[in-house]
């Protein structure tokens, strides 16, 4: 015999994770299912995790209405009301502030191990989720009127609909045949946790220069010593060579590399190598099937957004699904799951537009464009109005839709 669900959700990330909780809120039976164990080990500060995520204002909504956000400790939370960027081969400079878009704050940072464990927390507690960790899908068939799905443990389930939420590999999106654009951004990401010598004064420094895109992003002082969360964006070659590095020589690097701004006196966690790359699904769904998250669309992190895009597919679909649901629709077919469809890709295709822009925009050193760029910056840097909107938009209150 099956178990019968409304929804089956495959992966439990920080994507797939929310929208179980958000899902089970609109009185949907949910199976989430995760290869991984679902355990999360929190480190004691300041030996931060290395992958932290920057939340957005609209993100952090969502995850007060899933009872995630407020249960965090404030120990493990850095806002920001202050972002500084400037180019490191010219004198362009951009400085946006909290204030000036009337907002208290631009942002949190909050480590994903943190962020994913409260969310465990919440879905453990509720009775409408059954989970099925350590666990995948053995087989399935797919439809518009449901899905029957065998796991590797032999436990039988059926449903409306499928979500995955797989991340950026994502199986099922390749095993049902979803088309992708594209193409490696020629970047890996190197994330560490560093203790600097001043407080970083609430804000995220980023710089973009010879050394690749390095961001310095806020987090909690711990005894009166200050820490951020680097990540650093360089050709693959590069990336193996600062992966190596003794901790002192590293510490150096990344000391010019961000033009001596602050000292860099240690490394508090061991560095992670991550490689980019850029991907779009053109559809997000099929009879039966719905892509969320990465495993619909994957970005550059410069701009730190890739998570929140991923938060506000979750509210869509939740808010698509909670609805057909009421009407008595079939949450799997193709009209239902296309609604969701057209409420995201707009916004989605807008924001990997604008990140591969800037990425193309500053990885020449051309003394032309450099020159360009940098007065672009200044102007920009003058245009209160424009920078408003820049703001609205990475807060998550505007979109490109
Ligand atoms: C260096 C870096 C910095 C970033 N910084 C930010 C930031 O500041 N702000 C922001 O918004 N975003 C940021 N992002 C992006 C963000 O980390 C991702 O968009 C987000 O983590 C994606 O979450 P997800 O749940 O969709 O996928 P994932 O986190 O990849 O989760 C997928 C889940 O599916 C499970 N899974 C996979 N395959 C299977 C299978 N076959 N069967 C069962 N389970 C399976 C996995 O175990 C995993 O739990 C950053 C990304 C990088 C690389």
């Amino acid at each position: 015999m099956a178990k019968s669900y409304d929804v089956i959700i495959v992966g439990a990330g920080m994507v797939g994770a929310l929208s179980a909780i958000l899902l089970a809120k609109s009185s949907l039976r949910i199976a989430l299912i995760d290869k991984h164990s679902g355990d999360y080990t929190l480190s004691t500060p300041p030996a931060y995790d290395a992958r932290v995520s920057a939340i957005s204002s609209q993100s952090k909504a969502l995850l007060e209405s899933a009872d995630v956000w407020q249960n965090i400790p404030q120990g493990r939370i850095a806002s920001y009301d202050n972002i500084v960027v400037w180019d490191g081969l010219g004198s362009g400079y951009i400085d946006f502030n909290a204030g000036s878009a009337a907002m208290s704050e631009l942002g949190d940072l909050v480590e994903n191990t943190v962020l994913s464990q409260q969310m465990m927390e919440q879905i453990q507690k509720n009775k409408s989720i059954d989970l099925y960790f350590n666990n995948a899908l053995a087989s399935y068939e797919l439809s518009e009127t449901g899905s029957k799905v065998v796991l590797e443990s032999g436990d039988r389930l059926e449903s409306q609909v499928l979500i995955a939420a797989d991340g950026g590999g994502s199986k099922l999106r390749s095993e049902n045949d979803f088309a992708t654009v594209e193409w490696d951004y020629g970047h890996t990401a190197i994330a560490a946790t560093i203790e600097i010598d001043q407080s970083h004064n609430n804000t995220a420094w980023q710089s973009f220069g010879e050394e690749g895109v390095l961001a310095f992003l806020p987090l909690p002082a711990v005894g009166g010593r200050h820490f951020v969360s680097i990540v650093w964006c360089v050709p693959p070659e590069e990336a193996a060579i600062l992966k190596v590095l003794s901790d002192d020589a590293f510490c150096r690097r990344v000391h010019y590399a961000i033009n001596k701004r602050f000292d860099v006196l240690a490394i508090t966690r061991s560095r992670q190598a991550i490689p980019l790359r850029q991907r779009h699904a053109k559809e997000y769904v099929k009879s039966g099937i719905a892509l969320i998250g990465d495993a619909a669309h994957t970005i550059h992190p410069l701009a730190g957004q890739g998570a929140n895009l991923g938060f506000s597919d979750v509210k869509a679909l939740v808010d698509v699904l909670s609805k057909a649901h009421k009407r008595g629709e079939n949450l799997g077919a193709s009209k239902v799951l296309r609604r969701y469809q057209r409420a995201r890709m707009l916004d989605n295709i807008g924001m990997a537009a604008g990140m591969e822009t800037f990425k193309r925009l500053f990885s020449t050193q051309h003394p032309l464009i450099v020159e360009l760029r940098n007065t672009g910056m200044k102007s920009f840097d003058c245009n209160a109005s424009l920078k408003k909107k820049l703001i609205a938009r990475a807060a998550g209150l505007a979109s490109f839709s």
